[in-house]
């Protein structure tokens, strides 16, 4: 079952020096369950293709599928809705509203796509149990520590039950040990559901825990050779 599947993406930015070609063709499938590490120097290109695959941005050329649906023909409201209903995104900085707590941060997504506030918060309570963050569900995230912070958001990605996790560099703010426990998490948690998973890493030792590993070579993805 094909989760999320990128033909022939191109990518083109405008900038003051001249176009700039980031994707010239990437191409990848992801079938459901399958958990998938991204690696390429910076600037290869790594955040504009999560950014395509998870439909923020629309390509220049080629078509992206999320869950069996084509994007290319969608409008903007099809497409944030398809966005909502198929994928999580996790960043490198957690992006957690610093107003609300643990608990109402992975409520509020679910709540914005119509679930009540008393099933938001009973799922959210799970997930954040799940990761061993009940007892502080009603802290605010200034009071939580990095690893908790970016275990928040990871389940907040996760409220939704998405098709399709999609990862920009979500341990690169952590210390190694805690960088290493998250990401282990990440990779239990894509294991147990059976979404799928793309993942911007520059660790490699991490990248090697997921089931491959695919390169951004000059606007292409290759397999990785090390
Ligand atoms: P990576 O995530 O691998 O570091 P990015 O996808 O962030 O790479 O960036 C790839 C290249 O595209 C970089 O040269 C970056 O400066 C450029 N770029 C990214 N977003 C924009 C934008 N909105 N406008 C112009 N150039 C951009
Ligand atoms: P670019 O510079 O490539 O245009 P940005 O990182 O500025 O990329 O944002 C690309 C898209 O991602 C924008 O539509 C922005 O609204 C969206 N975006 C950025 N951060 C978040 C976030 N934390 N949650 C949801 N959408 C986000």
């Amino acid at each position: 079952e094909v989760a999320l599947d990128l033909q022939s993406v191109v990518r083109t930015y405008r900038q003051a020096s001249g176009s700039l070609e980031v994707l010239r063709g990437a191409s990848l499938t992801l079938r459901a369950g399958e958990i998938v590490a991204l690696v390429g120097p910076s600037g290869a290109g790594k955040s504009t293709l999560l950014h395509v695959a998870g439909l923020l941005e629309k390509p220049d050329g080629g078509s992206v599928q999320v869950d069996g649906r084509p994007a290319e023909n969608l409008d903007d409201g099809e497409r944030t809705r398809l966005r909502r209903d198929t994928i999580g995104f996790v960043y490198q900085f957690h992006h957690l509203l610093p107003e609300f707590s643990a608990v109402e941060n992975v409520m509020i997504p679910q709540m914005v796509a119509g679930v009540s506030r008393a099933a938001a918060r009973t799922r959210a309570r799970t997930l954040l149990d799940r990761v061993g963050l009940l007892p502080r569900e009603g802290h605010r995230p200034a009071r939580l520590s990095g690893g908790e912070q970016q275990r928040v958001a990871i389940m907040r990605a996760l409220a939704n039950d998405p098709r399709v996790l999609l990862a920009d560099e979500p341990t690169g703010n952590l210390d190694h040990t805690t960088g290493d426990l998250v990401m282990g998490e990440l990779v239990g948690l894509v294991r147990d559901t059976g979404l799928a998973a793309l993942v911007a890493t520059h660790n490699l030792e991490l990248a090697r825990r997921m089931d491959r590993i695919v390169e951004l070579r000059d606007g292409l993805l290759v397999p990785y050779a090390a």
